[in-house]
């Protein structure tokens, strides 16, 4: 115990034995001892019986306790209790200023925040932003987020909850012209945070460079032809002299020509959300590729292709072969002479899966992340040389998304490749006629 405590006590001690003492001489005086012994020991129990009301009264009614100026234990415990609610308002104080602070910050914030009860889907709070790009107004608080979202159907999204992808590109609800991406993020066992963000000015920019990218690839395509024309019409054997420059010349023109057809090719499966859900007849797909990689290959290696898939793909027949086909180029372009290429066309449970394999070059293990980028190369000078435009594997991702599928790539540096294409369930259906299998089923070239 404290000694000022300590103190107190014995001073209360020798308050109360004061009382009595003075109680017992006025009894001897009167000759009244027990009496007046008795009605001291009822005064210092009257006193302390007081002292414990009002007190009581205090902290009942929430009053603030006023520090008592005296010495005693009552007075000690007022004051330990006036420091004890002093210490609380500050405590209270300090909490409330952080609260307004992150409330500040929160309504600061360019992206809408909505907290949400994760049992009840309730709105409990959200700050300045989300008015403005969900259009949720106080009247909102305690509704259900999913109505006060309305045109917006997010039942699903929201059922999935902590699974839930982003949305992406989606309206606002409060203006049709706002395009905002929303995200839900599980942040408590209790809460939700769903996040808006304003994205129209991304993608406004997003579409200017899409249109830009055609519009130059538009504007270039006539002039090349014509360079390439009359490119044509000369003929080196007028002036030898001139023939390796001319050579050069057709050749880097008709690199052009193929970056600007394949910008373009880009551009239009950028600016599609869908393709044409056709049959691929598969067999004559293979044959196809057989042919296309025969050609580029020249000999130079070992060819086959498998399809022991029985099935056929849904979707679009140009795409898809424009997909593949890339591949099946790449795999020839970037494979030594000598080397094999193998394509195969296989079930995969209930969808499908195209692979071309190599025995070329191979990529190192860092630059398989990136290398679906546009302009991507592992080796700009080998790409150049195999005229690779650096397109080709933007192309098959864009033509894999509008079809659902998923591009792997296996590769290790000088053993070669494996690229697949996998097709989910609904991308494959039964194959009309297995007399067009046959010739596909290739020999080695
Ligand atoms: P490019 O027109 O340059 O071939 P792509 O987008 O088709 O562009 O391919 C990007 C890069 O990926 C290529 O430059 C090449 O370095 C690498 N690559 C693609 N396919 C293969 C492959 N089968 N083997 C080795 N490297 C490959």
């Amino acid at each position: 115990m404290p000694t000022h405590i300590r103190s107190a006590w014995f001073r209360t001690l020798g308050q109360l034995l004061a009382v009595l003492a003075a109680g017992v001489l006025l009894g001897l005086l009167l000759d009244q001892v027990w009496l007046l012994l008795t009605v001291a020991a009822l005064a210092v129990v009257a006193w302390h019986y007081w002292r414990l009301r009002r007190l009581l009264v205090r902290l009942t009614a929430r009053q603030r306790v006023q520090p008592g100026k005296g010495e005693g234990v009552w007075n000690e415990l007022d004051r330990l209790l006036y420091r004890g609610q002093s210490e609380m308002r500050m405590r209270k104080r300090r909490l409330l200023d952080m609260l307004r602070a992150y409330r500040a910050a929160a309504d600061a914030l360019p992206d809408a925040v909505v907290v949400v009860d994760r049992n009840t889907q309730r709105v409990q709070w959200f700050n300045k932003a989300a008015t403005r790009l969900l259009g949720l107004q106080h009247a909102d608080l305690g509704s259900a987020v999913g109505e006060c979202l309305q045109p917006l159907a997010l039942s699903h999204w929201l059922a999935a909850g902590r699974n839930a992808e982003p949305l992406l590109d989606a309206a606002s609800p409060a203006d049709p012209e706002l395009r905002i991406n929303l995200r839900l993020i599980p942040y408590s066992d209790e809460h939700w945070l769903l996040v808006a963000r304003d994205v129209s000015k991304m993608l406004r920019l997003e579409q200017m460079r899409q249109d830009f990218v055609a519009n130059v690839s538009h504007e270039l395509r006539t002039p090349l032809t014509v360079i390439h024309g009359y490119l044509d019409m000369l003929d080196p054997a007028e002036a030898p002299e001139w023939a390796p420059i001319l050579s050069e010349m057709q050749k880097q023109s008709q690199r052009m020509t193929q970056l600007v057809e394949d910008l373009l090719t880009l551009s239009r499966l950028e600016a599609q959300d869908s393709l044409p859900d056709e049959s691929v007849a598969m067999a004559s797909m293979l044959a196809t590729l057989r042919r296309e990689a025969e050609a580029l290959s020249q000999h130079r290696h070992v060819l086959t292709v498998v399809d022991e898939a029985g099935v056929d793909l849904l979707g679009s027949n140009k795409e898809l072969h424009s997909a593949f086909s890339n591949l099946v180029g790449n795999a020839v372009r970037y494979t030594p002479a000598g080397g094999s290429i193998s394509v195969r066309f296989a079930r995969e449970g209930d969808g499908a899966v195209l692979s071309v394999q190599d025995s070329g070059y191979g990529i190192p293990q860092a630059h398989l992340p990136r290398i679906t980028e546009r302009f991507y190369r592992v080796s700009t000078s080998r790409s150049r040389e195999s005229g690779g435009t650096g397109l080709g594997l933007s192309i098959v991702k864009h033509v894999l998304h509008l079809h659902q599928a998923r591009l792997e790539i296996q590769s290790e540096v000088g053993r070669g490749s494996v690229f697949s294409i996998h097709f989910g369930a609904e991308r494959v259906h039964p194959r009309e006629s297995d007399t067009l299998r046959a010739p596909a089923q290739s020999q080695p070239a």
